[in-house]
This record gives structure tokens, C-alpha cells and sequence, in this order.
């Protein structure tokens, strides 16, 4: 696929890249290992202060990265405007607490002085989706650049003018150039790219294919890999949860981003005693989103990001339907319009050979299980090959503590939907991934821990 702009919304090619050639990525890889010899020398109080002012820019320019966003992938406009400020976030976030997290450990041992120091490790690739084109980036950049390394961007090919705003965002903040840099190279260049002795590791946020061919040419070069892949994630509504609040939230777990996050809850788990007013309230909010044009304050629903998108979810809910799936709302794609539009969709009967049992649904479509109890609606939700998120709804102490400790995901929210958060370690087990971004654990990935003993 070509380096392009495409509108979502449109369908309108407005802008196309060349990729670059191997001698302009030999000439920005000379300059990222350069960069780093220098770079990795500096403070933790320079670093912060270039952090700090690219929170400063991300702020002062919310709304018009914001329309990028939107332009490029067709979120809506509300939704990009607030992944900019959590961009800034998370640059305030690590310039704040980057020197603790990541200061000498002493431990005793019989030397006169024996410690743990974290110390950077070089030129970090990461490989970046295109759903929330900002927040991806920043979320590894910044604890990534916090602790000494220097970072090069491999974007998805549908937002190159996010990849490039990201990369002249660094370079307006006083970061030394070279310490971020933006490659526009298509999937089968970074093989290459990873394979070069200077990238010392890398991270890939994105699919499954692509997460095992990187990881493959990681393993090949044994370099270290974060990875961060795709979800099913469970939502579980038990006897005392609050179902109006839950029904609620649901619509935004399920909705948030035209149902395109790999953390979307996507299995709604209900108990026989609250499925059919859950089932209710959930067909009526659905029915009261506004799907249209996404630069519009007052749109749910923009469009997907790309037709295949489209294709692909259109035909997961054929199948699962004629598989026996019963559809409660939408269930066919908006041909009435131009651009990538698909209706907010239930299903419910969900067949255990059909793709809505198994597989991620990567659009706005949500999809109903009925189950007896507790025991069983654990092991349904544990029954995919994901363990990305899982929100589970009860006000039950006992059924709280059973699903903390039984769900197989990588994080578990109890009366609130699965949200990223800087304070917290975000990631997966099973197929979803492995390794963790944000909190303390995310800025430990891309480190050397090094042993000191001093007799
Ligand atoms: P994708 O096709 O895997 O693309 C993601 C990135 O990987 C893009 O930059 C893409 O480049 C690149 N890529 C694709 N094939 C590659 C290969 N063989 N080698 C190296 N790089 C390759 O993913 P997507 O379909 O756009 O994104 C949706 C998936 O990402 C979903 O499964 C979703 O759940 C997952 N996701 C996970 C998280 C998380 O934090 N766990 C967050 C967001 C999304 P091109 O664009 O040039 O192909």
C-alpha cells in the first residue's frame, strides 16, 4: 500500500509520499546514532524541560493536530481533541517522574557498594497503527526519550502527515536533532531498518501478521521487542451491577474511536437476570448516535479509517449472521453515503463457529452473550486467544475479587470501562502482546539494567 492521505469520509486522495529511498534512511540512521552518543548524556532536567515543551506545543495547537487526526482516519473531532491533550499528559506525565523511576538501586549484598542503574540503550524502532495516530506515538516516545534513547517512527501508511507533524512537534520543542525522527517507509522496508546493528530494539503496536514477522526479525538479531496486538475484550455485567450506568458506559467502551481500539470492550457477557434490560437500554443508546461527517462537534460515528476496514467488518457480520447471530440494530454498511461509513450494530446469539465468537471485530459493532453465572462468564470471557483488557460490572466484593484474579488480560477494571493511563502499565498477555507502556513498567522497557559491584 503507498504512503497517502486518504479521507475517510470522502474517499479523496489528498496527499501522497514517496517512500524513502535506502540512502535517505542511511543518511537519518548515521544521524540517530549520532544524536544518541550525545544524547544519552544529558539530564534528566534538560529532558524534562524539552518534554515540557512539547507539552506546550501539543497544548497551544490542540485543534489543529486535532483536524489532522480527523482528516487522516476519521475519528471524530471531539475524540482527536482529547488525544492531543493526553499526549501532553504523558509528556508531563514522564518529564515529572522520569529521574525517580528511574534512579540508582541500592541493594546489600557483600561488596562495600552493589546497586542497580538503568541506563539507556540506543536507537528504539517503533512500528505504530494509525487508530489513534498521536497517542500511539507519544505514549512510547515519551518515556522512551525520558530515559536517554533516542526513537525513530515507522507510522501506518494512511497518516503520514501525523507522522510528520509528530516529528517537526519534537524538533519545535529544542530536542537535539536526530533524537526523533520520522521514517515514511512502507511494512517491507523495516526489516531492514530493524536488522541495521544500530537499532538496539523496537516496539510494534498493531496487528497480528505484523506482530510475528517484526518479532521474527527481532528474534533473528536478538533484539529486545515490546509488543502490543490486538484485543477481544470481555465486558461482564453480574446480578448488582449498576445496569443503567453500565449500559452507559458500554456505549463508549464499544463506540470510543468508530469501535476501532484494540481495548474496546467487544464481548458483552450478561447474566440471564440482566440481559434483556441491559440488552434494552443498549439497542436505545446505540439508535441515538449521530453518524456523519467527523469534523463535526456533534458526531458519535465518523467513518472507518479504511475501505478495507469496512470490507472486513461487513463481512464478519455477514457470517456470524448467517451463521445463526440475530442482528438487534444496524448490521449492513451505510451505502447511502460516500467514505467508510458503518452503523453502530448488535448482535446477539452468537454462534460458537462463527467469527463473533471468536475474532476481533475492529469497527462498531458490539456483540451480546447470554451466560448462567459468575464461573461461566469467566470462562467465556477467557475462551479467546486475547488478553488485552476486560471490564467486569458487579458490586458484589466476593464476584470482584474472583474476576481480578481469574480473567486472563493484562488489565482488569472493575465498574468502569478498560482506559490507558500514564500512571498505569498498559499491555497484554496471550496473542494480545507482551511487555508494557506507561507507568513505571513502560519506561523500564527500553533500558539496560545494569549491575554495579564495587568491592
Ligand atoms: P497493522 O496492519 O498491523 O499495522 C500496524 C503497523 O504495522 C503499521 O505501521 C503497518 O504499516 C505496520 N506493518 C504491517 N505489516 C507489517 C510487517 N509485516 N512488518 C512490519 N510492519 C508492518 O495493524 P492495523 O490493522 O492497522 O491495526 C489494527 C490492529 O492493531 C488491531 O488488531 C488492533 O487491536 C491492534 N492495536 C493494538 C493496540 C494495543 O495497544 N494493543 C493498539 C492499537 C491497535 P503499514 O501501514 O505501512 O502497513
Amino acid at each position: 500500500m503507498s504512503i497517502a492521505t486518504v479521507n475517510p469520509t470522502t474517499g479523496k486522495i489528498l496527499k501522497t509520499f514517496e517512500p524513502l529511498t535506502d540512502s535517505e534512511i542511511e543518511t537519518k540512521l548515521a544521524l540517530a546514532d549520532k544524536t544518541f552518543k550525545k544524547y544519552r548524556k544529558t539530564t534528566m532536567a534538560q529532558r524534562s524541560r524539552w518534554l515540557n515543551n512539547t507539552a506546550d506545543i501539543l497544548e497551544e495547537d490542540y485543534c489543529k493536530f486535532a483536524k489532522l487526526i480527523t482528516l487522516e482516519m476519521g475519528k471524530p473531532i471531539k475524540e482527536a481533541m482529547d488525544e492531543i491533550k493526553k499526549c501532553a499528559l504523558v509528556c508531563r506525565f514522564y518529564a515529572e517522574n522520569a529521574s525517580e523511576f528511574l534512579k540508582d538501586i541500592p541493594v546489600v549484598t557483600e561488596a562495600n557498594r552493589s546497586f542497580i542503574r538503568y541506563q539507556p540503550l540506543g536507537i528504539i524502532l517503533a512500528v505504530m497503527p494509525w487508530n489513534f495516530p498521536f497517542w500511539q506515538v507519544f505514549r512510547f516516545a515519551a518515556p522512551t526519550l525520558m530515559a536517554g534513547n533516542v526513537c525513530i517512527l515507522k507510522h501506518a501508511s494512511n497518516v503520514p502527515q501525523c507522522a510528520l507533524a509528530i516529528e517537526i512537534i519534537f524538533n519545535s520543542a529544542k530536542l537535539p536533532e536526530g533524537a526523533f525522527q520520522t521514517f515514511l517507509i512502507s511494512a517491507p522496508q523495516v526489516e531492514a531498518v530493524m536488522t541495521d546493528k544500530r537499532i538496539k530494539a523496537g516496539t510494534l503496536t498493531g496487528s497480528e501478521p505484523a506482530g510475528i514477522s517484526f518479532l521474527s526479525t527481532a528474534g533473528k538479531n536478538i533484539k529486545k521487542t515490546v509488543l502490543e496486538l490486538g484485543g477481544s475484550d470481555p465486558f461482564i455485567i453480574l446480578d448488582s451491577a449498576n445496569i443503567e450506568a453500565a449500559a452507559t458506559t458500554a456505549v463508549t467502551a464499544r463506540m470510543h474511536n468508530n469501535g476501532q481500539s484494540c481495548i474496546a470492550a467487544k464481548r458483552f457477557i450478561l447474566v440471564k437476570s440482566v440481559a434483556e434490560r441491559f440488552e434494552r437500554l443498549l439497542v436505545k443508546k446505540f439508535q441515538t448516535l449521530k453518524m456523519g461527517d467527523p469534523m463535526l462537534e456533534e458526531i458519535d460515528i465518523g467513518p472507518l479509517a479504511t475501505p478495507k476496514i469496512l470490507q472486513d467488518i461487513d463481512k464478519q457480520v455477514q457470517e456470524t449472521v448467517t451463521k445463526g447471530a440475530k442482528i438487534l440494530v444496524g448490521g449492513q454498511p451505510d451505502r447511502d453515503r460516500v467514505g467508510n461509513f458503518y452503523p453502530p450494530t448488535i448482535l446477539k446469539n452468537i454462534p460458537v463457529d462463527s467469527p463473533g465468537y471468536s475474532d476481533e471485530f475492529f469497527g462498531p459493532v458490539a456483540l451480546l452473550f447470554q451466560v448462567a453465572d459468575l464461573d461461566e462468564a469467566i470462562e467465556l470471557a477467557n475462551s479467546t486467544t486475547f488478553g488485552l483488557g476486560a471490564s467486569g460490572w458487579t458490586n458484589n466484593p466476593m464476584e470482584q475479587e474472583q474476576l481480578v484474579e481469574e480473567l486472563e488480560a493484562g488489565c482488569v477494571f472493575i465498574n468502569g470501562l478498560v482506559k490507558s493511563d500514564p500512571r498505569l502499565p498498559f499491555g497484554g498477555i496471550k496473542r494480545s502482546g507482551y511487555g508494557r507502556e506507561l507507568g513505571i513498567q513502560g519506561i523500564q522497557e527500553f533500558v539496560n539494567v545494569k549491575t554495579i559491584w564495587i568491592k
